[in-house]
């Protein structure tokens, strides 16, 4: 069997064994989806390296109008490269309120320009700014030449492949080191029939080894594939989506309003980028500061305050004679915790002769 496209995000090791081991030419599709993270991640870390003076500010809010805009000219012009490419090429000069070169199909400034309002941007207004049109032009302009625009046109994605792979780590999860046994097989032949055939697969499997399935096992499962038919259907209406991408939206605006008054809450790697200012003025180091900053009376002043050290006895060495008799005491003790807070709660004492104890 011979593949002549594949669908893969923008990393480069996959497509690098591809050409490796593979002797024939394979082409490579962009996933959409893939796609538009990368765009969105790319805006935000532009949105957080870089504040623009006399500009509109780069929110999360622009940020999703831009990418939006972005899916909406991948997929109304799919299948077509050189639309695709026109379409990306005048989504910045649009948010910026120039519409020479928008198409009337869809913009609706050209429409009706009297009465035009942006849906999605702050206000309804157009951004300004020359240094923010600057750069996000040059971020727009990665993803509108001929190649990308070519890779993006069929519009795959690789989500079914992510749903099976989500399904099989369901049977196989990575913590369970499933790999090294013929198990990891049986899981992952099961992951595949579940997509494939739904729960029906466990009846199925049954009756192939001439067992008859009992009833709750039937209920169960048709119970179950019921429910993740109808899940499909829900998830797939209009309402459904919209729902999900307010809540994603609220969300994000949340998240946006505790940063603004504490600070970073999560980032991957947080502790790689801490600024060297920051370690400066950390407190153990002001405190050093505070101490040398100090007269030499004051400090002896402070020193006193501290008991004056007390080194442990070093016990007397005992010679062992075997002419005298020694009465050995031994002790036992209970206490409430380990570690230096611990009580004791019973001690217990015995002699040689276990005549005297208590
Ligand atoms: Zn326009």
């Amino acid at each position: 069997m011979k593949y002549a496209f594949y669908t893969g995000d923008d990393d480069s090791t996959t497509e690098a064994h591809i050409r490796q081991k593979v002797s024939y030419g394979v082409e490579k599709f962009s996933d959409t989806i893939l796609m538009k993270r990368s765009l969105t991640t790319r805006l935000y870390n532009l949105s957080h390296s870089t504040k623009f003076a006399d500009s509109s500010i780069l929110s999360q809010k622009v940020i999703n109008y831009l990418v939006k805009c972005f899916s909406y000219g991948v997929a109304q012009n799919k299948g077509n490269a050189k639309a695709i490419q026109a379409a990306i090429n005048c989504i910045v000069p649009h948010a910026f309120g120039d519409h020479k070169n928008c198409d009337n199909k869809w913009c609706k400034f050209k429409q009706d320009p009297g009465s035009y309002k942006h849906h999605d941007l702050p206000y309804g207004k157009d951004l300004f700014g020359d240094k923010l049109r600057s750069a996000l032009e040059n971020i727009f302009s990665d993803y509108c030449t001929d190649a990308v625009a070519d890779k993006l046109a069929p519009m795959t994605n690789s989500q079914r492949n992510e749903a099976l792979n989500s399904v099989v780590g369901s049977k196989n999860p990575k913590i369970r080191f499933y790999g090294g046994s013929e198990s990891n097989d049986f899981r992952v032949a099961c992951g595949v029939a579940q997509t494939n055939l739904r729960y029906g697969y466990v009846s199925q499997t049954l009756e192939a080894l001439n067992i008859e399935p009992g009833k709750y096992c039937t209920e169960y499962n048709d119970k179950m594939t019921s429910k993740v038919l109808q899940d499909k259907i829900r998830k797939s209406t209009v309402d459904f989506k919209r729902r999900r991408s307010q809540l994603n939206s609220q969300k994000c605006s949340q998240t946006a309003r505790k940063e603004a008054r504490e600070g970073k809450i999560y980032e991957t790697g947080i502790g790689l980028n801490l600024e060297l200012t920051s370690i400066v003025s950390s407190p153990t180091t002001h405190c050093q500061a505070r101490v040398m900053a100090m007269p030499p009376n004051q400090f002896k002043e402070i020193e006193n305050f501290a008991p004056k050290i007390t080194l442990r006895p070093v016990a007397k060495q005992v010679k062992y004679e075997d002419n005298i008799f020694y009465n050995f005491l031994i002790f036992d003790t209970e206490t409430n915790a380990t570690g230096k807070s611990a009580e004791i709660c019973q001690l217990s004492v015995t002699d040689k002769s276990a005549s005297h104890k208590f």
